[in-house]
């Protein structure tokens, strides 16, 4: 692998080479990805990163892979959008949004992670790929395995949302659908990839996914002109990209590509799966467990893996946290359609909805630079809106059936 990383444990420094190692065999504490900031600081540069392709690759001296090891082409550099009139419902005067829901190749922020994790499995030689999921991941493992000519095992809740099964098994990936929950999934993902000796993206292969997440914040802060935002919303499942995200921000300043500003990092979750929020509110860092029930599929993770990290970049950053309930969540999404013309997926709304509550409280000053993450798309989540938005009984093909209807909804508006 290349010079300017390793994957190591951060408690008693040892190091691991040519194997995904996720816990330290001697402190038994999770291993990370750890860069010779000094040695990027050298190599890197504005004009190195704008000469090169638009997507997550132009990033590579701060991503854990060799160079021209084959990551997938054409994944990120999504659109960071001015949103003036969300921000003017919000109460905001410059609010953008950073609209995961266009990645390539299946439409979430997951395509990032899994870009990152399948180059690095190549990297150690999986032939054999998988994860647990909430939806969005096994739909980006399912497409990206395909394209890269690698099985794929699929693990996920049997009553996830049809386009998040349907949108895997079309892949040819071996979709299992496990009669439990997330969490209970995870662990059944744990001993199958120690059994069989596979690379799961989200558990042995975690260190390299997690790196994914950190290109949303290079992007941000590229598309600003190489500075940083005043605040960012971030949705949580497991609360690993939120963690990136500020870690991203931070390597920015570190290798010299960004003025050093502070960015206020705030998190959301439903309300019908909180683990994370519910603690930052109380004050607490202890993560207790849930058992999630929410509309919101995708962020559904009882007991999160990054939830104390999260927990520690809201609260060293000045940043905080925020609920929506199912109703809100509904309620965020149409906002941010009509008001943006962007279809965002449960987890969207559960960011604006959360965005709205922080600038009606005072928390988000309304001049300040605040970008919201729409980390998936909201054809996959389609069901949360049935018989919630009037599509009107079918009309009689006539001028006069069109002008009657036309008459009552003109004068309901
Ligand atoms: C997985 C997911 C998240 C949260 O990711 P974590 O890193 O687990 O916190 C957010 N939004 C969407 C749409 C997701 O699929
Ligand atoms: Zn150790």
């Amino acid at each position: 692998m290349s010079d300017l990383f390793h994957l190591g444990c951060p408690v008693c420094r040892r190091r691991f080479s040519g194997e995904a190692t996720t816990i330290c065999p001697a402190c038994f504490y999770p291993t990370s990805i750890t860069y010779d900031l000094d040695a990027v600081r050298q190599r890197i540069s504005h004009e190195a990163v704008q000469a090169r392709p638009r997507d997550i690759w132009r990033y590579q001296e701060l991503l854990p892979v060799t160079p021209g090891a084959g990551g997938l082409a054409g994944v990120g550099w999504t659109p960071l959008i001015p949103a003036p009139r969300l921000g003017r419902k919000l109460g905001s005067g410059d609010v953008l949004l950073k609209d995961d829901a266009a990645c390539f190749p299946t439409l979430s922020f997951k395509d990032r992670v899994v870009a990152v994790a399948l180059a690095a499995a190549r990297e150690l030689g999986y032939g054999v790929v998988g994860c647990a999921s909430t939806g969005n991941l096994a739909n980006a493992v399912a497409a990206q395995a395909a394209r890269a000519g690698l099985t794929s095992w699929i693990l996920v809740p049997a009553d996830l949302e049809a386009a998040k099964l349907l949108g895997t098994a079309v892949y040819g990936a071996h979709l299992v659908r496990v009669a439990g929950t997330y969490d209970q999934v995870n662990r059944l993902c744990l001993e199958i990839s120690e059994r069989h000796g596979w690379g799961f993206v989200n558990v042995n292969l975690r260190p390299f996914y997690a790196e994914g997440s950190k290109t949303v914040a290079f992007e941000i802060a590229e598309q600003l002109g190489w500075r940083l935002p005043d605040n960012v919303v971030v949705p949580m499942a497991g609360g690993s990209q939120l963690t990136r995200i500020a870690r991203g921000f931070q390597e920015l300043v570190d290798v010299g590509l960004v003025p050093a500003h502070p960015v206020r990092i705030f998190g959301a979750q439903a309300e019908g799966c909180s683990p994370i929020v519910t603690a930052f509110l109380e004050g607490s860092r202890q993560v207790v467990p849930q058992v999630p029930q929410t509309i919101c599929r995708s962020l559904a993770i009882g007991d999160p893996a990054d939830g104390y990290t999260a927990l520690e970049a809201m609260t060293s950053s000045g940043g905080g946290a925020g609920l929506a309930s199912d109703p809100e969540i509904r309620q965020g999404i149409r906002i941010l359609a009509e008001s943006e013309g962007i279809l965002g997926e449960t987890a969207a709304g559960v960011t604006v909805a959360v965005a709205g509550r922080l600038l009606a409280e005072g928390r988000i000053g309304a001049g300040d630079t605040t970008v919201l993450c729409i980390t998936g798309n909201g054809l996959k989540t389609l069901e949360c809106l049935d018989g919630h938005l009037d599509l009107g009984a079918p009309l009689d093909p006539s001028m006069a059936a069109f002008e009657a209807r036309h008459a009552q909804l003109a004068g309901a508006a």
